[in-house]
């Protein structure tokens, strides 16, 4: 048997339990993993809400792991039992002791990247890779503006964008955040977005910004277009305070011809080359030193629930690990 965290509905923390769920066998281009660390993630929120639908009832949450290869199913030629592997992206169905998961989803763990790391960086750091090298390919000597700068995803954002030369602004909601955003590449803080424009203006002394990194969503997305120069990039990446209500596209027009996108990490890890790619690059950044994952929260798996009402609650910072 495997234990799992399993909805039956959405809602609240309350609907996440804790349960014996038989053992999957890998089927053909599958392979059988045991976790030995999953991530949490604030997409996990969105499924456990129904924000985000899972496609069946009950269902595993969870959609980053790192672990080690038990079994694997038929034409599967890549990864063999007993490989050190990781993972982000769906399925959901990481909130589990084991689980079955497509091999060609999975990439091999470096050794010098313990299983709590990995687990930690995979979903939150290919994030960052790809908002910093494609979504919009940031340049030595810019300035950007990161939301949410002391989060999983933001103090990777702030030091990866430090290494290749930019100038990050990052926004927090207390003093305590912006003192780890600044200690991991952050090298200006505003706290709160009350007057976000106007900060940014005074910081870029009227400049504003060629792109924001924009992870809050109903919140922040106007302060943040406001925050913008001519042609700039609206990366809305996430909806930690709630989804953008539709809009007016003409706003974009009037705030200065600006580009708006909606990524998200299946889009650009969809095909394995880029996949690969992505993991790589985060792989090479985490080992040179260039960027140092932060778990600064662990939580027993079978406490799924606090970490859920931790991270809600905004109390947690960095990456936050689930141990089975
Ligand atoms: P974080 O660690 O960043 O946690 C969320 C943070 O958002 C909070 O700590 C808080 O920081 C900020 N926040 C602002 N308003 C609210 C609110 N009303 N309720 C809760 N938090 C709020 O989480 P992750 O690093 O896991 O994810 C960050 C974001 O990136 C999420 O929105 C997630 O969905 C998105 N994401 C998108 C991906 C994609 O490909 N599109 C992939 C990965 C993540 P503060 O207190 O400083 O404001």
């Amino acid at each position: 048997m495997t234990k799992a965290i399993r909805i039956h509905a959405y809602g609240g923390p309350e609907v996440m339990k804790w349960e014996d769920v038989p053992t999957p066998d890998p089927g053909p281009g599958e392979a059988l993993i045991h976790h030995e660390a999953v991530g949490l993630n604030y997409i996990d929120v969105y499924f456990r809400t129904g924000l985000y639908k899972s496609p069946s009832m009950p269902a595993t949450l969870g959609m980053e792991g790192a672990g080690t290869v038990i079994a694997v199913g038929a034409d599967v030629t890549d990864i063999a039992p007993g490989d050190r592997v990781a993972y982000a992206t769906g399925p959901i169905g990481a909130y589990a002791t084991e689980r079955v998961i497509a091999a060609d989803r999975l990439v091999k763990l470096p050794d010098a990247i313990d299983f709590a790391t990995g687990a930690a960086m995979m979903l939150q750091g290919m994030t960052a890779q790809y908002l910093l090298r494609r979504t919009y390919r940031v340049q030595p000597g810019e300035t950007i503006l990161v939301h949410a700068a002391a989060g999983g995803v933001g103090l990777i954002l702030c030091q990866w964008a430090k290494y290749l030369g930019a100038t990050v602004i990052g926004v927090v909601s207390t003093e305590a955040k912006a003192a780890i955003a600044q200690a991991h590449g952050a090298d200006h803080v505003i706290i709160g977005h009350d007057h976000l424009a106007a900060d940014v203006r005074k910081i870029t002394g009227g400049a504003m910004v060629p792109v924001v990194y924009d992870s809050v969503g109903k919140d922040t997305f106007m302060h943040s277009l406001d925050s913008l120069s001519p042609l700039g990039m609206m990366v809305i990446y996430g909806n930690a305070s709630g989804p953008v209500p539709p809009f007016d596209v003409g706003i974009l027009a009037a705030k200065g011809s600006l580009f708006l996108t909606r990524p998200t990490l299946a889009t650009y890890t969809a095909k394995r080359a880029d996949l690969v790619a992505v993991a790589g690059d985060l792989f090479d950044a985490v080992i040179s030193g260039a960027v140092k994952i932060r778990v600064n929260q662990t939580f027993p798996l079978a406490h799924a629930a606090d970490a859920h009402i931790a991270l809600e609650a905004r109390q947690t910072t960095g990456s936050t690990v689930l141990v089975p």
